[in-house]
């Protein structure tokens, strides 16, 4: 897994640079904007489906009570906090994910 780069100067983005943000990112070096690109966009979309079935088998399989269950929700959804930043792909224009 690598950290994505500026698509403008090659800048690679720092982890913590990448744990917040919203529609793009500008880069510290040339301060351009930083656009993930629709293909990256439609492809994390796609996770979410496979994270909500990964969760709810896992309290099938584990047999989890309430407060057990809600905590590892929590961790699924932090590590994939955490994965997120690595699956960036920038670009310098904000394309649309469907043309
Ligand atoms: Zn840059």
């Amino acid at each position: 897994m690598r950290l994505p780069h500026c698509w403008n100067c090659n800048n690679l983005f720092k982890y913590r640079e990448l744990f917040f943000f919203l529609k793009s990112k500008q880069c510290s070096k040339c301060g351009k904007q930083n656009y993930v690109t629709a293909k990256r966009r439609l492809r994390n979309a796609w996770s979410s489906p496979f994270v909500v079935i990964l969760m709810f088998s896992g309290f099938y399989l584990f047999n989890m009570t309430i407060p057990i269950a809600i905590l590892y929700g929590i961790f699924i959804i932090f590590i994939g906090m955490l994965i997120g930043p690595f699956t960036y792909e920038f670009t310098g224009s904000d394309e649309a994910l469907f043309d």
